[in-house]
């Protein structure tokens, strides 16, 4: 699209008008406010997470709202319910426009702390899961002719943060997976985004408040070392998901986007 293209297109409608975007970890958090602001601004989505209540609460309120989205619960730890469900939204809808891959996994301890438990699970939620909802998606994408793939990782994707081995090192492999795939898929018009977001006041951060020795503690830690002196909030993170899903970034792949206050600089 180009840029007179684009003015026209803000003017003229909602952004994401007759696309369809499928988010995991939609339930909650930054994975509620990308499905909703994908279908407030035109999209149908397919809200999906662990609790599948919590994902027909975010599917409810959007169709209360006038907006088109379903719900499903999904845990993406399950390979074969990850691939099925997507490749059962393709049969059923024809197409998916936009894949957000969401949900993750953070576990607290360095090297001498962490259980391989933690580790284990972190890998599977942080970079396995991602790697089936993509390799569900570039399949059909190809054939319909492009499509956005928008993985959640983290600015800890692009810092190192303190004793959290189990999360930066699977936020950074997922960002150099990310980047992989967009210098795989471009010739196909699948752009892959990594997105990075800092410290978003979401229930995630509960394991860390309570590393932080208590809500106080962790506002302090906020406001001495984010930057801007504060928590980002959902709909913030949401925004670079819109940005990223459209035609906005028609020429951005392979990008590790970090929304964070300017913590990481
Ligand atoms: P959130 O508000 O806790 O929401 C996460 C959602 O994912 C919850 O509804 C959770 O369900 C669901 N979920 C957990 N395990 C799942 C699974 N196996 N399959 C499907 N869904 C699952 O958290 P958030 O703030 O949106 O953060 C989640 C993602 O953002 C993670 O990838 C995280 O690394 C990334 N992130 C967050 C921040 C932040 O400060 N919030 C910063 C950087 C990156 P339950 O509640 O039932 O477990």
């Amino acid at each position: 699209m180009s840029n007179v293209n684009m003015v026209a297109a803000l003017k003229s409608g909602p952004l994401l008008q007759g696309k369809i975007a499928f988010v995991t970890g939609a339930g909650s958090g930054i994975g509620r406010a990308s499905a909703t602001a994908m279908a407030r601004h035109g999209a149908h989505v397919i809200v999906t997470d662990l609790d599948g209540d919590k994902a027909a609460r975010v599917a409810g309120d959007l169709a209360r709202e006038g907006h088109s989205a379903t719900s499903q619960a999904l845990d993406v730890t399950d390979d074969d319910a990850l691939g099925a469900t997507i490749d059962g939204t393709f049969k059923r809808l024809g197409r998916v426009d936009i894949l957000h891959s969401h949900a993750g996994y953070q576990t607290e301890g360095g090297l001498e702390e962490v259980s391989l438990e933690g580790m284990d699970l972190s890998w599977k939620l942080n970079v396995r899961s991602h790697f089936i909802a993509a390799r569900a998606v570039v399949g059909p994408m190809k054939a319909q002719g492009g499509g956005s793939v928008i993985i959640t990782s983290s600015n800890s994707g692009v810092q190192y943060d303190r004793e959290m081995i189990a999360y930066a090192t699977t936020k950074h492999a997922v960002v150099a997976m990310t980047r992989q795939m967009a210098a795989d898929y471009a010739r196909y018009n699948i752009r892959f985004n990594a997105l990075c977001p800092g410290f978003i006041d979401t229930p995630f951060n509960a394991g860390f408040e309570k590393q932080m020795g208590g809500r106080g503690e962790l506002e302090n830690y906020i406001s001495r070392n984010i930057p801007m002196g504060r928590w980002g909030t959902a709909d913030e993170i949401a925004n670079s998901v819109l940005f990223l899903a459209s035609d906005m970034s028609s020429f951005m792949t392979g990008h590790a986007l970090v929304v964070d206050g300017g913590e990481s600089i």
